[in-house]
């Protein structure tokens, strides 16, 4: 029998539901079980995919080629269980469900309502991923208790314990306890009152794990119980961790929550195994070097809107035993103040994904400046397209040479939209997604960081390496290390006489993990760690 544990959140967003989602998930694994996981968001979107990174952050792609929340990514950081379709819902996905049958006739005669038939949908989606195979499926609730639009929700978990018998069912909340410099206190009455809310809906949480910037103890943890009506010992506080998020999980072991949860569903575990994982984290507050890599965006004051790339570089990083010091910088601050005035200095640049015109400009410069200054580059999606423009316009002599998304009528395409792409009208979920295979060619970087001329990397875009202009850009001294395995699209360029430049037409920040780093990732950091290491001490400031 599968068990379920619901995540809810309250009091504010932002708590970190994703990553404690996430590592209860990874404890669980590593106490043998077979674990699943799943978000559910209430907006109306049938996915994020269309959403600005402003609005939502970064569109995490799976290998299936949905597009889903950035929890996902977390998910899949620290986890290892398969993620698809079903992983992430949407209430406009349900909806869209709910009216498609009605549409068929499959409610004929009846009135078709939030309850029973939206919750049934609900309460179906998170069923479908038990099976006989799973011991626990974890379904984090996106929104704070109390939004309206979340309400179908809580309503439809509060019903599965009904369904599947509530020794089947866990629920944990997740809360702020806030401290009050002005009192020099924390203060348990948000937490109160957000078990109040799940409480009236009908939901009695079975843990709660309460946020806190410092610790609170246990007086503070057994009012709480008291008041929220909630055992003493599963009241859990997770402080703010000062060196990286993946210490959440050693936060949770020090409560015992993974007891707590094995317990409380009745289930039969095996012991905890996270020898590889206090290495791991020995590592991360222990760096021996540090590098500074330019981040070169549109979104760079959005700390979630690149989130996987930052965690895949400082996932290589721990592999190298060296910290990353991300400098972002805005591509429209470097159209206005130059390359040099905001990347001198830097170890490494890496140009990440992106759509639109905006600050194209100032990505096209910051590849110049790092192929001219043999300063490690890396390249993705964008990063790749901007520096196949870049390469064309001021080594080929092609001045107008761009990318058809951002100038229809340019001489030189040497970006161009895909083949498959024409006529396609609808923007939701209808770009080139998802894992595809890739060829590499012997003697490339590439090649030589995956140790294997076989790769699968997962895509989200509509443009590509224009194919007619292939033999001049190898003629130059940029060649199509990586194709399709028809040859047909190039999904890796790399530039000669450079001591590292890569760029892939995919996204490998969506397959990296802390203890496995992607090995592009893992490439371009040694790189740059040789740049700083041969550096003349004077200019390392
Ligand atoms: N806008 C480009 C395209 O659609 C790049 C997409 C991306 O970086 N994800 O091809």
């Amino acid at each position: 029998m599968t068990r379920h544990i619901f995540v809810t959140g309250g009091v504010v967003s932002s708590l970190g539901k994703g990553l404690t989602s996430a590592s209860i998930g990874m404890l669980l694994e590593r106490r043998g079980l077979t674990v699943r996981m799943q978000k559910l968001d209430p907006y109306i979107n049938v996915d994020p995919g269309t959403m600005s990174p402003y609005q939502h952050g970064e569109v995490y792609v799976l290998d299936d080629g949905s597009e889903t929340d950035l929890d996902l990514g977390h998910y899949e950081r620290f986890t290892t269980g398969k993620l698809n379709r079903d992983s992430n819902y949407t209430t406009g996905q349900i909806y869209q469900t709910v009216i498609n049958k009605e549409r068929r006739g499959e409610y004929l005669g009846r009135t078709v309502q939030v309850v029973p038939h939206i919750t049934d949908e609900i309460k179906a989606s998170i069923r479908r991923l038990a099976s006989p195979d799973v011991d626990v499926v974890i379904t984090e609730l996106g929104g704070t208790v109390g939004d309206i639009e979340g309400l179908p929700f809580l309503e439809a978990i509060r019903q599965i314990p009904l369904d599947i018998g509530k020794q089947n069912c866990l629920f944990i909340h997740l809360t702020l306890v806030p401290y009050l410099k002005a009192a020099g206190e924390a203060k348990t009455k948000p937490t109160q009152h957000s078990v109040q809310q799940l409480r009236t809906i009908g939901i009695q949480p079975d843990i709660l794990v309460c946020r806190t910037e410092r610790p609170i103890g246990t007086e503070h943890t057994d009012k709480i119980a008291l008041f929220c009506n909630v055992e003493k010992r599963a009241v859990i506080e997770e402080v703010d961790k000062e060196f990286s998020i993946y210490e959440v999980p050693m936060g949770l072991v020090e409560h015992r929550l993974d007891e707590l949860i094995i317990e409380k569903l009745g289930m039969e575990a095996g012991e905890l195994d996270l020898e590889d994982y206090r290495e791991l984290i020995h590592r991360i507050r222990n760096p021996r070097h540090e590098v500074t890599i330019a981040v070169v965006g549109k979104y760079i004051d959005h700390t979630d809107a690149y989130k996987s790339i930052y965690e895949s570089l400082d996932h290589a990083g721990f592999a190298h035993s060296t910290r990353i010091i991300v400098k972002r910088v805005e591509a429209e601050d470097l159209e206005r103040r130059g390359a040099a005035a905001l990347l001198q200095g830097v170890d490494g640049i890496l140009v990440p994904g992106g759509f639109g015109m905006r600050g194209i400009e100032g990505k096209i410069q910051a590849v110049q400046f790092a192929r001219e200054n043999n300063v490690p580059y890396f390249g993705i999606c964008l990063g790749m397209q901007c520096a196949v423009i870049e390469f064309a316009r001021n080594v080929m002599g092609l001045a107008d040479a761009n990318s058809s998304e951002f100038a229809g009528d340019t001489q030189h395409p040497v970006i161009c939209l895909l083949e498959e792409q024409t006529g396609v009208e609808n923007k939701g979920g209808t770009m080139r997604l998802g894992s595809q295979p890739c060829v590499l060619s012997e003697g490339s970087r590439a090649m030589a960081a995956y140790g294997t001329a076989n790769v699968n990397e997962r895509h989200r875009h509509r443009y590509e390496f224009n194919a007619q202009y292939r033999e001049k850009f190898v003629h130059a001294g940029m060649n199509p290390v990586g194709t399709s395995p028809d040859g047909t699209l190039v999904e890796v360029m790399e530039v000669d006489d450079h001591p590292w430049y890569v760029a892939v037409q995919y996204h490998p920040e969506f397959k990296s993990q802390p203890n496995r780093p992607h090995p592009l990732f893992t490439g371009f950091i040694g790189a740059a760690l040789l740049i700083r290491q041969n550096r003349p001490k004077q200019l390392v400031e």
